[in-house]
């Protein structure tokens, strides 16, 4: 695979740079759909009603996760409030709600303790029409796959005529990726693709040219303002800055001794060995792999083992612990080498004996002659 200018790696982008600066999206030919909203997918509802990714909360990675199935009811108009919400689930027999949260006056997220009844809230006809929609937010219902090598000077409406596939394709998006030279997000050569249904086809085609589909990995996104993971600035629900380098609150400062804000460990928060930061890659690996949700990803998850061996299980050694091993060693040599010169006295005598006998031998053959 040939790639042009810059260090190239789509899949690492940023969604807040994957999703936010797409304006063109109206210009396409495809239908603009929920599947391209998947942050919504791993997020959850935080104070003041604003998201936040429940992979960064701490407190909750800690806490035993309920199963519960998620909907989304967004409505163009204002949504009846909790008294006549109910009063209308009720009406429509749907039961199972454990828990009923306002995002805004346009959009609620229920909890439900069963499927089944999940089901029926999506199956709705109130609260499917209009102007009102309802969509689970935990399952990936479009699987996205990626296809490379694409002609950048291409736009997504020509690629997305060009392809036929068995599976409707329901988006086509360019990927950007960060030339390593000025650092800046341009256009690659690496193309989205949105499929309906709930699995990825393998190929796809391009004017009849069969081309393989890998599955598309979410990049892991991480807050600039408060360097946690799965939210980007914009979405941030801090209001307090934190620094990458010491975990404090400010923005930055000149300490050499870091302090990662979200595992504790000796490294910046930006380090791509933090092992919250390789676990929530890992996650998003599953999801694209088993064309899950990252809650059920989670579930998949098994954390690295720890090495049998701890550093801490081989402690320093004091001076005094040393010295007393230099003390032994030297001991044990002092045992050793009376065997060592008992072994060279009797080589050298065996020499000795050698030359004596070539001497001896010598001057008898010399006394002969004479
Ligand atoms: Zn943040
Ligand atoms: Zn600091
Ligand atoms: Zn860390």
């Amino acid at each position: 695979m040939t790639r042009s200018n810059g260090s190239i790696d789509s899949m690492e982008m940023n969604i807040e740079d994957n999703f936010s600066k797409d304006d063109d999206f109206g210009r396409r030919p495809y239908k603009r759909n929920r599947g391209l909203d998947q942050e919504e997918v791993w997020t959850t509802v935080g104070r003041k009603g604003k998201r936040f990714a429940r992979s960064i909360d701490v407190d909750d990675s800690t806490r035993v996760r309920e199963d519960f199935m998620e909907i989304c009811i967004s409505s163009t108009d204002k949504l009846p409030k909790q008294f006549m919400l109910a009063k209308t689930l009720k009406s429509e027999n749907i039961q199972d709600i454990i828990k009923v949260k306002y995002l805004n006056p346009y959009k609620v997220i229920l909890h439900f303790s069963k499927e089944d009844s999940a089901e029926k809230l999506l199956n709705s006809k109130c609260f499917n029409e209009n102007g009102r929609k309802c969509h689970k937010t935990f399952e990936i219902n479009q699987p996205f796959g990626v296809i490379k090598n694409i002609d950048l000077g291409l736009s997504e409406e020509e690629i997305g005529e060009a392809l036929t596939c068995d599976f409707n394709i329901i988006a086509v998006k360019r990927l950007k990726r960060r030339n390593s030279l000025n650092g800046q997000w341009e256009p690659g050569e690496s193309v989205r693709i949105g499929f309906k249904g709930s699995s990825l086809p393998s190929y796809i085609y391009i004017f009849d040219t069969r081309i393989s589909v890998s599955p598309y990995v979410y990049p892991v996104t991480q807050c600039s303002h408060c360097w946690r993971y799965g939210h980007s600035l914009k979405m941030c629900p801090s209001n307090r800055a934190v620094c990458p380098k010491c975990g404090d609150h400010h923005t930055n400062c000149e300490k050499t001794s870091y302090t990662c804000n979200n595992c504790g460990g000796n490294h910046m928060a930006l380090a791509k060995t933090c092992p919250i930061y390789i676990k929530e890659k890992r996650i998003r690996e599953l999801m694209a792999e088993f064309n899950c949700s990252y809650k059920k990803a989670l579930t998949i998850y098994t954390p690295p083992s720890p090495p049998i061996y701890q550093p801490k299980d081989f402690p320093e050694l004091t001076q005094n612990v040393k010295d007393k091993e230099e003390e032994t060693i030297v001991e044990d040599t002092n045992k050793i080498r009376p065997n060592l010169s008992s072994y060279a006295a009797v080589t050298i005598k065996q020499s000795d004996k050698r030359i004596c006998k070539k001497v001896k031998n010598k001057i008898t053959s010399n006394s002969s002659t004479d």
